[in-house]
């Protein structure tokens, strides 16, 4: 028997089916019929299944007992759940409803990310309520609102990318992170098309590319105002798209006009020669693409990175057409699904706004509570986690998909406050480096045991079928919720934890607003090979692609927005010689609280590494794969040290999938956007040391 369905891994949602094999185990097999990936997986989809049967898999709640410095035991889903509900209560009753947060993830689907909005807006009565996601793709998402009226990862099936003449791409590689993406990229360059990359190492896409600009860390605004100086001055500008389809450049062409090639190359590193070229082949090409990904957007400025790139796309008029537009390439499993519906501290579903009263009152209307009672805005991510155990912070906190002991910024910082919760509970399918940490963990399904809708990088909802029945004792995260809500007084607001029937609350939550699912049913996701939102009703085909006659603005116009280039929060002096930069590979995944526990995975990348040009290593007297310790204003780590010629000399490189001593996140900094609350992920000053 084969279920198709998919990956439970990256935004890409890769379609695989599952077929069961001898000893009742679950194998993968292509699904080359599936648009998007077209039969291609990558090792981390091949290897999925792995997990389902893991020896470390959780398949019984645990208890910590004997109190804080106690060991968790086993314990039955009654005992647990009490014990949620009851220190809820407990801290809630001491010091108010805002005491009690709640922390979800990408991964989670759209049924379950819906559900744990609303359950903290209505059974916890919380405003603090945020996600993971936050560390994702905030920034591209504030700035795509900013400028086009909606955020949608891409505005365009991946199809439109094998077709259009120009990509200009920044801070993304996905020949690591995404590779069955590639085929759409070669298939571009193939029929005669150019690619540029933007990155500070030269990527396994970075190779690939027609043109590759290592531009220093931190420095894509600049880029991309000399870029369209470049444009300007030499005649590439789109004058009649500029001023049919677009407000504000006049603004920006001001600002731009200050950023002269030979300033931009001493900002970026980039030669003069290099930024024009990228210049003409995007600005010459017909048809066109602006697509960023983390690089640019997990900045302390990452939205204003994101407009200045959508600012050039525009004053090129490479959007808004067919086979051209400003993308971003969405990273999590459920990125774009999960933060549609409300998991978000500041957004209601739909991608409606909590602070915005006819928004809330529909919302209310759904849910069936008075808007009144709603609570407002919440903290964002690493704001709710650097308050946890204070005075006004959080002093219980619920977890679920989520692995923050490794993948928050500051780690180091965010262990000692999850330390100093009252209470910590957390869902998870193992014992994750945080799971460690609390009080009760909640034993949860994984992908192939259960339904429900998840949003690729294109805006396609699709469904993720149950392949097999989950381990007797593992819960769903909708059971968990539905069965707290019972325990808090609020369970005839959650009246079924069925996914099917929490999708059809949320098609309604969702009528009307920007993302609206209204139209879309199981069934049309599966006769149709997904449905791309927005989709208001049922006899209405979805959106595949978006902005073709108007934006999504009030007046139908895309925003040009100014924004200078300024420096990162941290830049590198003399105690910290070094930019530091972190991101994946391409053998594992976020945390690495799965990838790590596959063979072949573990295998083919088995310990953290930075990267290091050769002869900054000798510099430092450093050989290829000697321990070494990196050390920034927030702690140190050690790793072994990978020499990697193609890496930028005053530059390293970590991936961030390791636990321990070995996390890129005890290094990283917290300073935050201002607009969208991301942390610097991708900049910071670092000395390196042997040893
Ligand atoms: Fe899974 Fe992403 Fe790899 Fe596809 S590209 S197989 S979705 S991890």
């Amino acid at each position: 028997m084969s279920t198709p369905t998919h990956c439970p891994y990256c935004a890409m949602q890769c379609g695989m089916n599952l077929v069961a094999g001898g000893g009742g185990l679950l194998t993968v097999a292509p699904r080359p019929d599936f648009p998007t990936n077209k039969g291609g997986l990558c090792q981390k989809g091949w290897t999925s299944t792995e997990l389902l049967s893991h020896p470390d898999r959780l398949t019984t709640p645990l208890m910590r007992l004997g109190g804080k410095g106690g060991t968790l035991r086993p314990v039955s889903w009654d005992e647990a759940l009490d014990r949620v509900a009851y220190e809820i209560t407990a801290v809630q009753t001491q010091h108010g409803r805002d005491a009690v947060g709640v922390f979800g993830g990408g991964g989670l689907t759209n049924e379950k990310a819906y559900l744990l909005g609303k359950f903290a807006r209505v059974a916890l009565r919380t405003p603090h309520i945020d996600y993971n996601g936050r560390f994702c793709m905030a920034s591209e998402a504030a700035a795509g609102i900013k400028a086009f009226g909606v955020d949608r990862g891409l505005p365009f099936p991946l199809e439109d990318i094998a077709a259009t003449e120009a990509i200009l791409l920044i801070g993304g590689n996905p020949a690591e992170t995404m590779p069955p993406i590639m085929q759409y990229f070669d298939r571009q360059r193939q029929t005669g098309g150019a690619l540029i990359v933007a990155d500070p190492r030269k990527t396994a896409t970075a190779q690939a590319a027609t043109l590759h600009l290592q531009l220093t860390p931190g420095t894509d605004a600049a880029l991309a105002n000399g870029l369209l100086h470049i444009a300007a001055s030499d005649g590439l500008l789109d004058h009649d798209f500029i001023t049919a389809r677009t407000n504000g450049y006049e603004a920006v062409r001001r600002i731009v006009a200050s950023y002269w090639p030979d300033r931009v190359e001493r900002i970026t590193g980039v030669p003069t020669a290099q930024l024009t070229k990228a210049a003409h082949l995007l600005g010459e090409a017909a048809t066109g693409m602006v697509l960023t990904a983390r690089g640019a957007g997990q900045q302390s400025k990452g939205v204003d990175n994101t407009l200045a790139f959508i600012n050039l796309a525009l004053a090129l008029g490479k959007a808004g057409r067919p086979r051209c537009g400003y993308g971003c390439i969405t990273g999590q499993g459920n990125g774009q699904g999960g933060r549609e519906h409300g998991q978000k501290a500041d957004q209601l579903p739909g991608y409606r706004k909590i602070a915005d009263p006819q928004h809330r009152a529909h919302v209310a209307a759904v849910w069936g509570v008075n808007p009144d009672d709603l609570p407002g805005p919440g903290r964002s991510a690493y704001e709710l986690l650097d308050s946890l155990g204070t005075d006004g912070g959080a002093r219980a906190l619920l977890v679920f998909a989520s692995n923050l002991v490794v993948s928050a910024p500051r780690a180091g910082h965010v262990e000692q406050r999850l330390d100093a919760l009252d209470f910590l509970a957390v869902a998870d399918i193992f014992l994750s480096e945080t799971a460690q940490r609390a009080d009760v963990v909640l034993p949860i399904t994984q992908w192939a045991e259960e339904e429900g809708t998840m949003t690729n990088l294109e805006g396609r909802v699709l469904r993720r079928r149950r392949a097999q029945a989950p381990p007797p004792g593992v819960w769903s995260d909708t059971q968990i919720l539905t069965a707290l809500a019972g325990r808090l007084g609020a369970g005839r607001l959650f009246p079924s934890s069925e996914p099917r029937v929490i999708f059809d609350e949320l098609r309604l939550a969702s009528a009307g607003g920007a993302a609206d699912y209204a139209g879309i049913t199981y069934e049309r996701i599966e006769s149709e090979d997904g449905v791309f939102w927005p989709c208001p009703s049922e006899d209405r085909p979805g959106t595949p692609r978006l902005f073709l006659d108007r934006f999504a603005t009030e007046d139908g116009r895309a925003t040009f927005h100014p924004v200078h280039h300024r420096s990162a929060a941290e830049e590198p002096d003399d105690e910290y010689p070094l930019y530091l930069t972190t991101g994946r590979v391409m053998n594992h995944y976020q945390s690495g609280a799965q990838t790590r526990r596959v063979k072949a995975l573990r295998d083919a990348v088995p310990e953290a590494y930075v990267e290091i040009h050769p002869a900054l290593a000798r510099r430092f007297g450093i050989a290829d794969g000697d321990p070494v310790t990196l050390t920034t204003r927030r702690g140190s780590a050690q790793v072994l040290a990978r020499f990697t010629p193609t890496i930028r000399q005053d530059t390293l490189f970590v991936p961030f999938h390791w636990a321990g001593v070995a996390r890129a996140n005890l290094l990283t900094n917290p300073a935050l956007d201002p607009t969208s609350r991301m942390p610097e992920f991708k900049v910071c000053a670092v000395r390196v040391e042997k040893g």
